[in-house]
């Protein structure tokens, strides 16, 4: 077993179980995205593995070595947090040559995987800046080449982009993602922001309370989650049976990669009823679209108006129009489904 293997973990605070049975396994190379809402115990998740939490059930190990043993600094895994936790005293070289120092690595050589590194973060020249004199979005760019200096086998961020304002975060999640893959590391990568789990992500772990509810590549998950509670996550918002849209005129199943069907027909295998989740885009207002309906209620977003659309047979769903013209309630319109924009549910296995 190569790479991160975590079996059954659980980690107590007294009567509570931060992490309650979690299984996660990061192959060499990937990078594993632990997404979940705030408290669910992703960070006590990663703590565990870092060892700088104690388990009360399960192992944590690396290439089928167990790790309980081992303390923090031996385990040869690297931090980053929200928080940078730069040393304020020192330079940007003085921090990202810190870990290379504790390894005695001699001076020559610590200049010059500073200098790589800044250039990997884009931060080439900035070696003597000091610390307080760096944006938020620097300082975690200095934080990250200083994770990366003493090349660990297994990087831990928790939260890392969390502190920065949308736009910045949008950038340094896409520059980390290569960051990631030039540099081949294997990373657990703790988020509660979908958008950034699933550009920085190989595969994507849904968590809530202290379990693992899916794990898959993002194009999966975002298009067969696996229950209504990982689709609420993900952002679905509206969950109509799939065969209730077929009879009013639109297929989901329409335009699906041959290889995400199942003989049966259903996205995951399982028999009966499909359920399908919308999200406002999920469903266009358009002349042509084949469903029709009436406005309920309106609301203006980002650079569009998401409604409320009751449809005959299927009920009330959102539903996206480009630009901001007002339609009062009544008003009727027809709807467009866009499949790759809607997921199917399949209903969960028979109760063993
Ligand atoms: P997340 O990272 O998903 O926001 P955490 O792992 O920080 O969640 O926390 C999970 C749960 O464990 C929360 O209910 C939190 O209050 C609790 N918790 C975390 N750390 C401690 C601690 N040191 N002592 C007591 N409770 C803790």
């Amino acid at each position: 077993m190569s790479g991160l293997t975590v079996r059954d973990l659980v980690v107590r605070f007294g009567a509570t179980a931060a992490v309650d049975g979690a299984d996660v396994d990061v192959a060499p190379g990937a990078v594993l995205a632990l997404l979940g809402p705030s408290g669910c115990g992703k960070s006590t998740l990663l703590r565990a593995v870092a060892g700088l939490e104690l388990p009360t059930a399960g192992t944590v190990a690396w290439d089928g070595t167990d790790l309980a043993p081992v303390p923090v600094h031996r385990r040869g895994f690297g931090l980053m947090f929200q928080d940078g936790q730069l040393f304020p005293h020192r330079d940007v070289a003085g921090n990202v040559e810190f870990g290379l120092r504790m390894n005695s690595v001699d001076r020559a050589t610590r200049r010059r995987r500073v200098g790589e590194l800044l250039e990997l973060v884009g931060l080439t020249g900035y070696e003597r800046r000091a610390i307080p004199t760096l944006s938020g979005g620097e300082q975690q760019r200095v934080a990250l080449a200083r994770a990366l200096a003493p090349r660990p086998r297994l990087l831990l961020l928790d939260e890392p982009l969390s502190a920065l304002d949308r736009t910045l975060r949008e950038r340094l999640s896409a520059d980390l993602s290569s960051i990631l893959a030039e540099t081949r590391t294997t990373a657990l990568y703790v988020t509660h922001d979908h958008d950034e789990a699933f550009t920085v992500a190989d595969e994507v772990a849904v968590m809530a309370a202290g379990r693992l509810l899916q794990t898959g590549a993002p194009a999966r998950l975002w298009r067969h989650p696996a229950d209504e509670r990982v689709a609420r996550f993900l952002g679905y918002r509206w969950f109509v049976p799939a065969a209730a849209l077929r009879r009013a005129g639109a297929d989901p199943d329409s335009d699906w990669p041959a290889d995400d069907q199942d003989p049966a027909g259903s996205p995951s295998g399982a028999p009966g009823p499909v359920t399908a989740a919308l999200r406002p885009e999920s469903l266009v207002v358009d002349a042509d679209g084949s469903l029709s309906g009436q406005v309920v209620e309106q609301r203006f977003t980002r650079g569009g108006t998401t409604l409320l659309v009751a449809v005959a047979g299927v009920g009330e769903v959102g539903a996206w129009r480009p630009g901001v013209g007002a339609l009062t309630a009544g008003t009727p319109v027809r709807l467009r489904l866009v499949p790759e924009a809607t997921a199917l549910i399949s209903p969960p296995p028979p109760a063993s």
